[in-house]
């Protein structure tokens, strides 16, 4: 067991005290979707060029290594629709790909499933001229959709370069996270607490026919029990600990990965080592949503 390693269960000291543990991550800017509204809003008083336009030349340094990395053939026969800003909106997911490519995520099988996602529809069209830009963005009920770079890098994390079968998202807000997670596992089980979110991403999700994903409408802290276990779990939103059902219901061998903490967050890694064995280590900053009990 290594220096930051522990044992379940964890409090919130155990997590903040490895403070000196953790690795500034060149995208642990605390970006709020207040503070990302705050600017749409002011660029569309200013009259600015669309930023779907901005997005494309600000990205154009990195082209280059959109153009070097192969991504890999995703295996899936699911037609998602680019619907409206197609062609456009293919060039600037890819620009958006190439900087969470560049910003330290080298999974290929996630980096692929990022390029395949639209982005754009899981929010709403006054906002999709930001989709990709990385940056969380506002979906209502003072909840967000995940920063890209924040969705690749947990599930690179999750995935561990190995096929993931089964899996559980505890907050699934618009849906953009499962959908990603349904390029790179076989099942997607997600849970939301407020109904009219759990609605939005049905929506959003039945339009692009992903025949994998079970959206489920309840208190993630509880977990899926009927289902489990699963050798993922990912949280989208951050609670002072890690809700100890969710420890009980991953598979041995099987990792969880977490926002902890409340204005101070960190991601979270547990890797469930036996039947009653975890071990757990902070990777980087992060910026999340709590995490509630109950439903609304
Ligand atoms: N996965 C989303 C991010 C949504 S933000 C994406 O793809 O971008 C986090 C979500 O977690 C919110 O919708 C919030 O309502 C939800 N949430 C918070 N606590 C929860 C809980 N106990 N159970 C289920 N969902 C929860």
């Amino acid at each position: 067991m290594t220096a930051n390693e522990k044992r379940f269960p964890l409090n919130l000291s155990s997590v903040v005290d490895q403070r000196g543990a953790l690795r500034k991550s060149p995208t642990a800017m605390p970006q709020t979707a207040m503070q990302n509204a705050a600017i749409h809003t002011k660029n569309l008083k200013n009259n600015l060029p669309p930023l779907a336009k901005t997005v494309v030349t600000s990205s154009i340094s990195n082209a280059s290594s959109a153009s070097k990395r192969e991504p890999d053939r995703i295996s899936t026969n699911k037609a998602l629709p680019s619907a409206g800003m197609g062609m456009v909106s293919d060039k600037i997911r890819q620009a958006m790909v190439a900087r969470v490519a560049q910003q330290g995520v080298k999974d290929n099988l996630v980096l692929a499933a990022l390029e395949a996602i639209p982005r754009h529809l899981f929010i709403e069209s006054g906002l999709a001229s930001q989709a990709y830009i990385d940056a969380s963005l506002p979906i209502g009920h003072h909840q967000t959709i995940s920063q890209p770079y924040i969705v690749a890098r947990m599930t690179e994390i999750l995935r561990n370069g190995k096929n993931l079968q089964r899996v559980l998202e505890i907050g699934t807000g618009c849906g953009y996270q499962a959908a990603v997670l349904s390029l790179v596992a076989k099942e997607v089980y997600s849970i939301e607490r407020i109904k009219a979110l759990h609605e939005l991403a049905k929506n959003n999700l039945r339009p692009m026919r992903i025949a994998n994903i079970r959206l489920h409408y309840g208190d993630g802290m509880l977990g899926l029990p009927q289902v489990a276990p699963f050798d993922g779990i990912i949280l989208a939103a951050a609670g002072l600990e890690v809700p100890r059902a969710l420890l009980e219901q991953l598979a041995i061998g099987g990792r969880l990965i977490a926002p902890v903490g409340g204005r101070q967050q960190v991601l979270q890694l547990v890797e469930r080592v036996s039947q009653h064995e975890w071990a757990s280590s902070v990777l980087e900053q992060c910026h999340f949503v709590p995490l509630h009990q109950g439903v609304v």
